[in-house]
């Protein structure tokens, strides 16, 4: 059986991003009307011919949302273990080399910003750590899911890469779905900005939403962290990984992110920042080539932009989000992996999407035994 590795290695990427100027506008109108949206349609939707047709591109994915979601949104809080980290990813503050102050919180810790978050609503929580299996290794973490999942139902992670063996311990701690972005799929540039640790290894990482499915995880998250890459490069990357998720591991349900680079302390800047409209536009592909897949926005992005993005297919949002360990009961700016730009409380978020006529949801479904 195949890895997405080597599906990706048939593909030339860069020359398929570029095929896409030669598209008219025809094309896109063809691309929309399509009862499939396979690569070719995908491209024509990305296209430099689109890019003015992008109301049009919205009422397409806000409908297609409308008639597959309804107009329900989960919502979910990351809570931060750790920001000890052995890799030197150029883009995080929370890098080896970045003289940031460690905090790695204890266990009573961790059950103590679970139920502020819990007593404000959330029922879905996304533990995240820098990658340091030293401070934060297997035992830590399955301690840290399980006192946590006695009272809330979803525990996800964005970790470091496991291996499949312990992909399926922290499944049996209780953890139910995993995050993990490429960042880029652009296997040059990945060296560059992952010049030591663990995560240099590109196909380590390629391989991960392949380990955590065959883990027997209810859910995983992919996505390229935006500003890194050629955008239209690591879009029609992310498509074609999508589209090898789906077919191959069909019992996991899947998520997609495009999280927007956001300068840290001791970060590089963005080198290929993506504006308003060209992130819209991605966002809308998205939902029209993958009806049924959810997608998830963090508090990267400013009110604005995430209550507009609501309308046009994002199914999963985060609120009231601390980037440092132990921010919800003792906030330190200082100890962030980067600043959020959407500073609302749960409960903001939550009447921006009542009086948008949205449902907030806390908790979308329950493990039973059978
Ligand atoms: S992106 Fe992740 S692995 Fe890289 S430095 Fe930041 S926390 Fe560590």
């Amino acid at each position: 059986m195949n890895s997405f590795l080597e599906e990706l290695e048939k593909h030339d990427i860069k020359a398929l991003a570029g095929s896409a100027s030669a598209f008219s506008t025809a094309n896109v109108k063809a691309a929309l009307s399509s009862s499939h949206v396979g690569l070719r349609e995908f491209l024509c939707l990305l296209s430099p011919a689109a890019s003015d047709m992008l109301e049009t591109l919205a009422q397409r994915a806000r409908s297609i949302t409308l008639s597959r979601f309804g107009r329900v949104i989960q919502l979910y809080s990351p809570l931060y273990l750790s920001n000890y980290c052995l890799n030197n990813c150029l883009y995080c503050g929370f890098r080896k080399d970045n003289p940031m102050e460690r905090k790695i919180l204890p266990p009573d810790a961790i059950v103590k910003e679970a139920r502020f978050l819990f007593d404000q609503g959330f029922r879905s929580i996304l533990l995240v750590a820098g990658d340091d299996p030293e401070t934060c290794g297997l035992e830590y973490l399955r301690e840290a899911i399980s006192s946590i999942h006695e009272f809330l139902p979803s525990v996800s992670l964005e970790i470091g890469p496991q291996s499949q063996e312990n992909y399926i311990e922290l499944r049996k701690a209780g953890a139910e779905g995993v995050v993990i972005y490429q960042e880029t799929y652009n296997r040059e540039l990945y060296k560059r900005l992952h010049p030591e640790g663990k995560k240099r290894d590109y196909a380590w990482r390629l391989e991960t939403p392949e380990r955590v499915a065959l883990a027997g995880f209810h859910r995983v998250g992919i996505g390229a962290l935006l500003g890194l890459g050629n955008p239209m490069e690591e879009a029609v990357a992310l498509f074609l990984h999508t589209s090898f998720m789906l077919k191959r591991h069909w019992k996991t349900r899947l998520t997609i992110s495009f999280p927007r680079m956001r300068q840290a302390s001791g970060s590089i800047k963005p080198l290929n920042p993506v504006d308003d409209r060209a992130f819209a536009r991605i966002i809308c592909a998205f939902r029209i080539a993958f009806p049924d897949v959810g997608i998830v926005l963090s508090t990267r992005e400013e009110p604005r932009l995430r209550d507009g993005a609501v309308r046009l297919g994002v199914t999963h949002l985060s609120a009231g989000s601390r980037t440092e360990p132990g921010g919800y009961l003792d906030p330190d700016q200082r100890k962030e992996q980067f600043h959020v730009e959407d500073g609302r409380s749960p409960a903001e978020v939550v009447e921006m999407l009542v009086s948008n006529g949205y449902d907030p949801v806390w908790k979308d479904w329950e493990a039973v035994l059978v």
